[in-house]
């Protein structure tokens, strides 16, 4: 059996689409979407990560501000830049890449986003209403999976998940958007015990872990759909994920590649992130409701 390639290039490229299509609406109306990103130090992955997230905004038609502050930044440097967007109309989504210098709170950090502008869904008035399956913002990550999941057809009520990672940015809100769909969902970590027990059982296997090849083709359950997070380089420096993709696509029903799988959808979401933002400010209802 060879699993079936779930392509997130693809799929992003198809919601890009519909989402520069809704930007140009707004624009019409006056209004352009507008992210924020912050960059704190030189750390080489966190300033690609942002530039690529810049570079996605203005292609769909969204404006972008970038700031970039020297590692040694004084942390209050930085909340003031936050309390001047947050307050700024024409200003949509904030984000802080993480992760930031040892030397910032980074929970105070996020909390100083206003809940409005925070497209990453990270703090914690929007992750208590994702919890209460009520979300403002959703982050961008598991919303990218579940879009994944969506286009794929995945069957998700009743269906047994196992994920691997017990993050807040990805394995938690996960848990719970997979539950909010009625799924069966265990979620595993570096303490649980015997981790092939649990993923064998997976009808859907998430691997949010940061492991390179970690979960090889026994692990998995015949037919089962693979969801595949991690970011890792291998031995000769190529990007490869948590799963080990030559022998669980053997087995797999259904897999994301490393790259090409859920590191597109994250960026795609960001964007829907920061249009629903602007739509809300348009519509009057920049509190937000539910989706
Ligand atoms: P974290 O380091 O925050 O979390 C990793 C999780 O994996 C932890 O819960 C940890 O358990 C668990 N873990 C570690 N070792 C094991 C093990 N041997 N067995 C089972 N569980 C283990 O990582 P993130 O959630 O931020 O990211 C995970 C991966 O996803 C990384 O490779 C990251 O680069 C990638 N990523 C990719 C994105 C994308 O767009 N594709 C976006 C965000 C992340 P414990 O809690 O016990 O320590």
């Amino acid at each position: 059996m060879t699993a079936r390639i779930i392509d997130g290039i693809a799929l992003s490229a198809e919601v890009r689409g519909q989402l520069a299509e809704r930007a140009a609406a707004l624009k019409s109306k006056g209004i352009t979407p507008c992210l924020a990103a912050i960059l704190v130090g030189e750390d080489p992955a966190s300033a690609v990560y942002v530039r690529n997230k810049v570079a996605a905004c203005e292609k769909a038609g969204m404006r972008s501000i970038k700031d970039v502050y020297s590692v040694d930044v004084d942390p209050a440097v930085v909340f003031a830049r936050i309390a001047e967007l947050n307050a700024d109309p024409a200003v949509h989504g904030i984000l802080v890449q993480l992760p930031l210098p040892k030397h910032f709170d980074s929970a105070a950090v996020l909390e100083s986003i206003s809940p409005e502008k925070d497209v990453d869904g990270f703090h914690a008035e929007n992750v208590g209403a994702l919890m209460q399956g009520n979300p403002r913002f959703i982050p961008c990550t598991p919303y990218g999976v579940m879009k994944m999941l969506e286009s794929a057809n995945v069957p998700l009520k009743g269906a047994e998940v196992v994920i691997v990672g017990r993050s807040n940015i990805v394995g938690k809100p996960m848990a719970m958007l997979l539950l909010a769909k009625s799924c069966t969902v265990t979620i595993c970590h570096s303490q649980s015990k015997d981790l092939a027990f649990h993923t064998r059982r997976a009808d859907i296997l998430v691997a949010a872990v940061g492991r390179a090849k970690m979960i090889t083709g026994d692990m998995i359950k015949p037919g089962a759909t693979v969801i595949d997070v991690g970011i890792n380089r291998n031995s000769e420096g190529k990007l490869c994920g948590d799963v080990d993709f030559d022998s669980a696509k053997e087995v797999a029903g259904a897999i994301t590649p490393v790259p090409g799988g859920v590191g597109p959808m994250t960026i795609t979401m960001l964007l829907a992130n920061t249009l629903e933002a602007a739509e809300r400010v348009a519509a009057g209802n920049a509190k937000g409701v539910a989706k």
